[in-house]
């Protein structure tokens, strides 16, 4: 991980956090290919849950939600961590954390917080700080940020940044249904902010205090939920798959304690540096949220069935990732670190091209002589794709630099152009190169980026 940590930092993928004022643990920025990426992962994933999926609306809705939203959703009352307190260095750990470090023969998730206790002082779990093994009882802390809105600080300006996405997708049901003349089953999906204020954040963007989901809600009737949500866990590897993602490095992994309402549930694994991390959740969640929106607004959340009239609350399907989690998982694998005959190393980042920052980097083969044809190249290009221009170094230095980035082709501009319109086009993965006419390059390009 420190690898792919430095790596970021170098390359303009990821930094630390507000840096130059040694940072705020646990936030990072995206750098100028970082976003690139990131926001390809974003595009990717809403071509194919919103756009390639019929009967499926996004929807933008505001980070701050009513706080009735919160109590209805359940995050009031139970959206907690186990925390425990070292009584030795006074360092805060997650009871469950502190069990499945220890060992995997527990699901600490089967566990009351009482069970959880016991266990770490029968088994004198060691501090992971200290080594010391004296722990207070476990506290349920709530993961919500609140902050205050408007002058007064009172509990009636209470406000909570919001902790998923989801609920937007909930309470933005009704207008959905009404404006795009939804009929059942219809998906309504969002990608944004969120906010949880992680008792033990860490492992670079892994878990972080504010992070981006990618979240799409399946309404159903029920009876067809069992089906879709069958449907939507191969989508979702499906889509990972599609990525170029390893599927060696990817598992499913059921719930063993499954949430109140929830009727099945499971969770899509990579294998991060650290060991197998929960990606991407699959949820059926059948018709509770709905239920308690409908009990908290007074609003009936009911579908009528525009053939049978028949009417009912929708079931929903759950399908859930973070966006700076996938894209950590995307950098991890895609990763290689080769060693040429020569005995050089070459750094490589194999994206798919569609993820890839830069499609491609114009190259002038000697800067005095080739620049000018080249920025004409690199105009032309850039109009149809995210491409950039390196005209400083050896050639060879300079590929490097386009391979350790993720880019899938480094186009040479040298004397052939200037004679006959010429360019060699390199790939990234093979190495090899080809010749084509300016001409032809965007055709070429936009070929071998789809997705
Ligand atoms: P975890 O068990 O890792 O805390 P969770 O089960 O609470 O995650 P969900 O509430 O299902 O996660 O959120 C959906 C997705 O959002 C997760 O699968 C993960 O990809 C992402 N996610 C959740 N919490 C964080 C976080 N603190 N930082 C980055 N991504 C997160």
């Amino acid at each position: 991980m420190e690898k792919i940590v430095n790596l970021c930092k170098q390359y303009g993928f990821i930094f630390q956090g507000s840096e130059i004022y040694d940072g705020l643990a646990n936030t990072w920025d995206y750098g100028p290919v970082g976003v690139e990426l990131k926001n390809n992962v974003k595009k990717l994933w809403w071509k194919r849950f919103v756009q390639e999926s019929m009967n499926s609306y996004g929807v933008d809705a505001a980070i701050f939600m009513n706080p009735r939203v919160w109590e209805a959703s359940g995050h009031v009352g139970s959206f907690t961590d186990p925390l425990v307190d070292c009584k030795e260095c006074k360092t805060r750990h997650r009871a469950d954390n502190l069990i499945s470090g220890f060992t995997d023969k527990i699901n600490p998730d089967t566990l009351t917080d009482e069970e959880m206790i016991k266990y770490i002082r029968d088994n004198k779990i060691p501090c992971p700080k200290c080594g010391k093994s004296n722990y207070t009882d476990i506290r349920e802390f709530n993961l919500m940020f609140e902050t205050n809105r408007g002058v007064v600080k009172d509990s009636s300006s209470l406000v909570y940044l919001r902790p998923e996405t989801a609920q937007g997708e909930f309470v933005n049901f009704l207008n959905v249904y009404r404006t795009a003349r939804a009929k059942i089953p219809f998906g309504i999906g969002q990608i944004g902010k969120s906010f949880r204020n992680e008792i033990t954040p860490g492992n670079f963007t892994f878990r972080t205090i504010e992070f981006e989901q990618m979240e799409h809600q399946l309404f159903c009737k029920e009876g067809t939920d069992s089906e879709f949500y069958k449907q939507y866990k191969e989508k979702a590897m499906n889509f990972l798959y599609d990525l170029g993602i390893k599927k060696e490095n990817l598992r499913f992994k059921d719930h063993d304690k499954l949430a109140h309402y929830a009727k099945e549930a499971c969770d899509i694994e990579y294998l991060f540096p650290f060991g197998f991390g929960e990606l991407w959740g699959t949820h059926n969640r059948t018709n509770y949220d709905l239920s308690r929106h409908q009990e908290y607004s007074k609003k009936s959340m009911e579908y009528l069935d525009p053939e049978t009239n028949e009417k009912y609350i929708p079931y929903v399907v759950e399908s859930s990732v973070g966006c700076d989690r996938l894209t950590l998982a995307i950098l991890c694998d895609a990763y290689e670190c080769q060693t040429l005959e020569s005995g050089d190393t070459r750094e490589i980042m194999h994206f798919h091209p569609a993820l890839a920052p830069y499609k491609a980097c114009v190259l002038p083969l000697v800067k005095k002589i080739h620049s000018e044809k080249a920025l004409e190249v690199y105009n032309m290009l850039c109009k149809n794709f995210m491409v950039t221009y390196d005209e400083s170094g050896n050639i060879g230095k300079r590929y490097r630099r386009q391979d350790v980035i993720g880019t899938p082709y480094c186009i040479t501009i040298d004397d052939d152009t200037l004679n006959n319109n010429t360019v060699t086009i390199r790939d990234r993965d093979t190495m090899e190169q080809v010749t084509l006419k300016i001409d032809e390059l965007v055709n070429y390009i936009s070929n071998n980026i789809k997705f």
